[in-house]
């Protein structure tokens, strides 16, 4: 790893975990955060969990694995070149959506949904909040503690969003959230990296599965220049090696306009370690021109993507099945195994949520056709 900057998160100087712990031998405590997040269950679920396009309508689009596994690649990247903690961005690249439900973001809507119908006072459900959530206390591996005790940094990586209200239970790690302060360059790194991420393969999902084409895109300023580029450079026929080219291309400009904008604002404001980055104004940003080209390619992708006729059956029957599943559950909790029974029906809500969070797409459906069809 190359040498860390002053204004980098120093493992031995790590503002530690919620469980005290005999430091990690032959590894950093950085490392061993990734390392912990890699075994952990919540993690291998991620394979069958949507993206954008169900788990299941073919085996070539992204799923939430291969999605972190995008962004901690970038973010690893974006961390070297500014000499930042690389294992950090990756342990936060890697939890960043453990705690999303299946079925992608129509999932979630509706479990929050439930939870504000049946918990009003229970506080919905926030698929970052979530990711905290498995990583502080619902995994059950270790026999000193609940969750996988990572460290601040870490946590503090992973609550990207956060409610107030949410934010004044959660003590340190939800400070920021009250005071307006921001979390290391690490985690803001990781934020964007994570955009990068799914705006790019998102796109190249969308051109596979034929409801978003390559004329449409070209009324996109940033695809369009990229498109340019390419033609340009090599003579192309083939459609797939022509989207994979501009789709390289697209992500290498956003990469390097990040670095050199972000390495602006450090050589601005000279932050003298993580807790004056903490202090001061965001630090990772885009530059203002490719940023707002960056914006752009967001709404299009919202516009003809997200909210594709095909892409909201789907949403639409997601939201049947975690709907259906949470109302059977809570009205009649003896379907549930005992360990997801409560005796109070806020605390029983968040176990069914829980619950339901941690299912694969896959499971989903299945659990739904046992509990809905006789056959
Ligand atoms: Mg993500």
């Amino acid at each position: 790893m190359a040498a860390l900057a002053p204004y980098a998160c120093h493992p031995e100087a790590t503002r530690g975990r919620l469980h005290p712990e005999p430091p990690p031998q032959g590894r950093s405590h950085f490392q061993r955060d990734r390392d912990r997040i890699v075994h952990c269950s919540a993690f291998r679920r991620l394979e069958y969990k949507t993206q954008v396009f169900l788990n299941h309508e073919g085996d070539l689009f992204r799923t939430r694995l291969t999605h972190s596994l995008e962004v901690a690649q970038i973010a690893r990247t974006l961390a070297r070149n500014l000499g930042v903690h690389e294992d950090l961005t990756e342990a936060i690249a890697l939890a960043h959506d453990l705690g999303h439900t299946p079925f992608g973001h129509a999932g979630q809507d509706e479990l929050n949904a439930c939870m504000r119908q049946f918990a009003p006072d229970a506080g919905g459900f926030e698929h970052n909040l979530q990711s905290l959530r498995i990583v502080d206390t619902l995994e059950e591996r270790y026999a000193a503690f609940d969750g996988l005790n990572l460290c601040f940094e870490t946590r503090e990586g992973i609550l990207k969003h956060c409610a107030r209200r949410h934010a004044r239970q959660l003590g340190a790690v939800g400070a920021r959230f009250l005071d307006g302060t921001q979390p290391s360059l690490e985690a803001q790194l990781t934020n964007l990296a994570d955009e990068i991420a799914y705006n790019n393969h998102d796109i190249d999902d969308g051109l596979r599965s034929g409801l978003i084409t390559i004329p449409q895109l070209l009324d996109v300023d940033i695809f369009a220049a990229h498109y340019d580029l390419v033609h340009r450079r090599y003579a192309i026929t083939d459609d797939k090696r022509l989207v994979s080219e501009v789709i390289r291309a697209m992500i290498n400009t956003l990469v390097l306009d990040l670095t050199r904008t972000t390495a602006a604002n450090i050589a601005r404001l000279q932050p003298g370690d993580a807790d004056a980055v903490r202090a001061g104004p965001p630090l990772a940003a885009f530059s203002e021109a490719i940023g707002a080209q960056a914006d752009a390619l967001k709404r299009f992708l919202r516009k003809n993507l997200y909210r594709h006729a095909q892409v909201m059956r789907m949403t639409h029957k997601a939201q049947r099945i975690v709907r259906e599943l949470f109302c059977a559950f809570f009205e009649e909790p003896r379907l549930l195994a005992d360990e997801y029974r409560r005796d109070e029906p806020a605390r029983q809500a968040r176990a069914i949520a829980d619950y339901i969070a941690g299912m694969t797409d896959r499971y989903a459906i299945r659990e739904h056709r046992q509990l809905f069809q006789l056959d």
